[in-house]
């Protein structure tokens, strides 16, 4: 069980309200076992949520919250980088994790998830025709019989995962970044997972 201790810049009173509407708001609390210090909420819907709080002394610790969502990508040609930078904000702000960190995964053999410029477009168009430099579509030497191990490798090379500060509730991205999922083998409808922790 991970805890964050909650007491740094609220005093203890005022950290146990704050804690309780947390946590009212997004599920209705069960009351505290007689003789217990835990309370819980439980989970509901598609998500899975969790919260736990715990007080020791003067001092309240928080256990991680984790939310799971899923939402689809549809792409529109076989290579294709989509900035899916607002839908994993909000899956962060249905959350309503002010401070943790945002996993983003792919779960996909031919697609992956990566974070780059999402200012110029020029930059994506070069980013895939790098990666179709470094790895054409057909090689004598390739022998999946799926005739796709091109997508295969660039999944590979970008990855199926990346992660994300989160501050404030919303995503710590640069100023010209964006969260991009990478299609290699499109057009199909794809997933993405978000979990949120913090
Ligand atoms: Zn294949």
């Amino acid at each position: 069980m991970s805890l964050k201790k909650r007491t740094a810049n609220l005093k203890p009173a005022n950290a146990r309200e704050h804690i309780g509407k947390t946590s009212q708001a997004i599920y209705p609390r069960r009351s505290p076992r007689s003789g217990s210090r835990w309370r819980a909420t439980g989970s509901q819907g598609p998500a899975t949520l969790r919260t736990l709080h715990v007080t020791l002394g003067s001092d309240i610790y928080v256990a991680m919250k984790t939310t799971t969502q899923s939402f689809d990508v549809r792409t529109p040609s076989r290579d294709a980088m989509i900035d899916i930078t607002s839908k994993v904000q909000a899956v962060v702000s249905e959350a309503g994790v002010d401070d943790g960190v945002a996993a983003v995964y792919v779960p996909h053999t031919t697609a992956g998830v990566t974070i780059n410029e999402n200012a110029d477009p020029d930059v994506i168009h070069d980013v895939l025709a790098a990666l179709d430099h470094a790895v054409p579509w057909r090689q004598n030497f390739y022998q999946h019989g799926e005739g796709n191990s091109a997508a295969h490798a660039k999944s590979s090379m970008v990855g199926c995962n990346t992660s994300v500060p989160i501050r404030g509730g919303r995503l710590s991205l640069g100023t010209w970044q964006g969260v991009f999922f990478c299609e290699f083998d499109g057009p199909r409808t794809r997933h993405v997972v978000v979990t949120v922790m913090g």
